[in-house]
């Protein structure tokens, strides 16, 4: 994963912790999921009951972690953090579940990526809080139930489509994230700067949340670069800076990351725009299909660069254009 990759890196966890809004009405944008989920919160407050379980989807760095926090501490509740991949076996997810305490919050990031048999698991818990655990080994072996305490679990994942549809149908609240606007980034890079007391121009904040790929992860990302630059070459937090500082990182106008130009200049450069196969183009460019259909490709068909058609993926013409090329069929101005 590169500067632009949309996770988290270990070093980057403390600077995120810092920045990362503590209340619905702190956190930015997405004002439909935050209305709703203030609803479902509100609800379940009132009659004294742990709210449904809450499925949060959309591609990475765009707030579900943080959105889960915010449940746990609306509902002054504590949360417990684990992930799909860290639950290999229906053991795991059984050591975990056993351990909650009463309306505790669950959650589960990446939660597609948890085994099957931990999923199967996980259906059980949900719906009646309880889990048959299995003792001794061979022709011995029996299944005992456990009663578990209610709690609320908060699944993640970067496309509701990756979870087989029991698992999905278990939430009761599905939030599905969307990029974030200029505008909304903007209001994301002008609180994190004043949190790490950089001072930044209006028109550099607006330059930042305009190169951030739609996602507040790499607008904070970003915004750090930045302030190392200014601070290194003793600069001020103005539009110049932002622009050689991202110059510097290799940031392009439009925010579009190392992956995203490789998957766009395959489609225009090897498969001549397309239309091409979502594993055709993953195999070119050495990625998980998974990845590019849940991370590369939302954005680059949000930015109007790419299409989805039946047929396959297709480049536009602001796609060729956006790497220095003329459609084919189009005459060179
Ligand atoms: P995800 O779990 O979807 O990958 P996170 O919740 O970890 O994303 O968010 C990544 C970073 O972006 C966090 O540091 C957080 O501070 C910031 N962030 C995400 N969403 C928002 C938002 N709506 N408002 C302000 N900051 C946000």
């Amino acid at each position: 994963t590169g500067e632009l990759s949309a996770q988290a890196t270990a070093a980057e966890q403390g600077y995120e912790g810092a920045l990362r809004p503590t209340s619905l009405a702190e956190f930015v944008g997405q004002s439909k999921v935050r209305r709703q989920l203030g609803l479902l919160l509100d609800a379940a407050t009132m009659r004294r009951h742990t709210p449904d379980h809450i499925l949060l989807a959309g591609p990475p760095g765009l707030g579900k972690t943080t959105l889960s926090m915010i449940v746990a501490t609306e509902l002054e509740k504590p949360l417990h953090q684990t992930s799909g991949p860290a639950i290999q076996h229906a053991g795991d997810l059984a050591a975990v579940l056993s351990a909650l305490t009463p309306g505790e919050v669950l959650f589960i990031d990446e939660i597609h990526r948890m085994a099957r048999s931990a999923e199967e698991m996980l259906y059980l818990a949900m719906e009646d809080f309880k889990v048959d655990i299995m003792v001794g080994k061979g022709a011995g072996a029996t299944s005992v139930p456990l009663e578990l305490s209610p709690f609320t679990l908060v699944g993640a994942t970067t496309r509701a489509g990756l979870l087989p549809n029991p698992l999905r149908d278990r939430f009761g609240f599905t939030a599905h994230l969307e990029f974030y606007s200029d505008d909304e980034l903007a209001k994301v890079v002008g609180r994190a700067s004043k949190l790490i007391e950089f001072a930044l121009s209006e028109s550099g904040v607006d330059e930042i949340a305009r190169r951030s790929r739609g996602t507040p992860r790499i607008a904070n990302r970003l915004l750090r670069r930045v302030r190392d630059y200014g601070l290194v070459h003793d600069l001020p937090g103005d539009t110049s800076t932002v622009q050689a500082a991202l110059a510097l990182y290799d940031v392009d106008d439009h925010g579009l990351d190392r992956l995203d130009r490789e998957v766009l200049s395959a489609v225009v450069e090897r498969f001549n725009g397309g239309p091409v196969g979502l594993s055709t183009l993953a195999v070119s460019v050495g990625e998980e299909a998974e990845t590019i259909e849940a991370v590369v490709e939302p954005f680059l068909v949000r930015t109007g660069l790419l299409s989805r058609t039946p047929r396959g993926r297709v480049a536009t013409r602001a796609g060729w254009e956006h790497l220095g090329k003329v459609p084919p069929g189009l005459p060179a101005e």
